[in-house]
């Protein structure tokens, strides 16, 4: 299986910001290797721009950090998977923790989200991860599996397994330099696996499951060669070409 190497850039960058950043990493990577895919999340201002920077370059290919689940509609300030593939779009993240648990997404609306875009000929890779509180008490497999179920629950049974991937993104890991240790995130990812299996039996094997969490140029290699990582999410040192580039070659 391909490893996938995701750049999540949140709300950061202009269009012209990232077009600079993608054109500048596309140079630093150069080939990408053969064994991996690069995927940039740009914010929805900067789609068009970073489409048309990352067009001659093979291996990388862009997704949105959002969509909404209508093929269109009075639904203000939203943006359907249609719009995406138009403007370029591959992929499309679902479920991010910043848009559940800041923006308030629940279980369902994020499987909606999820099968909608899978329907409309996006890939789709859906963000699941507990919070500390919930590790705490003991809940990691329960979080997990809840948002699995309800994340891919009416997502065809023959689903081909590259139009899908999971990020599993312990909240407490995002954005705060906590690093979850080896062993948890084979544990984790263990969880994942089986409950894939469970629910997607012909594909469930062959579904990427990405690592989230603190990814820098100084860990991704050992991350990126546990069992059960397929890749990973990057938010914070995927914003500098330099350090992105080094992840993905990692
Ligand atoms: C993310 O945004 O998905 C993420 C993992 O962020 P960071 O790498 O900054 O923790």
């Amino acid at each position: 299986m391909k490893k996938i190497m995701a750049a999540n850039w949140k709300m950061y960058k202009t269009a012209d910001e990232a077009r600079q950043t993608a054109m500048a990493l596309t140079t630093l990577v150069g080939a990408v290797p053969a064994d991996r895919e690069v995927l940039i999340f740009p914010p929805f201002t900067a789609l068009h721009a970073v489409a048309g920077a990352l067009r001659p370059a093979l291996g990388f290919s862009m997704g949105a950090q959002d969509v909404y689940p209508a093929d269109e509609g009075a639904y203000t300030g939203e943006v359907s998977p249609g719009m995406l593939s138009d403007v370029g779009c591959r992929w499309v993240l679902t479920g991010h923790s910043e848009r559940r648990h800041v923006l308030g997404e629940n279980d369902d609306f994020v499987g909606r989200k999820t099968t909608f875009s899978l329907a409309a000929g996006l890939n789709v890779c859906l963000c699941i991860g507990e919070k500390l509180e919930e590790r705490e008490a003991g809940m990691l497999a329960a979080v997990i599996e809840r948002q699995l179920d309800k994340g891919l629950k009416d997502v065809p049974g023959d689903i081909a397994p590259e139009s899908l991937a999971i990020a599993y993104e312990p909240v407490w890991a995002i954005g705060t330099g906590k690093v979850a240790r080896p062993e948890d995130i084979v544990e984790a990812h263990a969880l994942v696996r089986a409950k894939l299996v469970a629910l997607l039996p012909s594909a469930g094997e062959r579904i990427p499951i990405l690592y989230g969490g603190s990814v820098k140029p100084e860990n991704a290699a050992e991350i990126v060669h546990l069992d059960n990582v397929n890749g990973v999410l990057v938010g914070g040192a995927s914003l500098q070409a330099e350090s992105f580039s080094r992840i993905v070659l990692a």
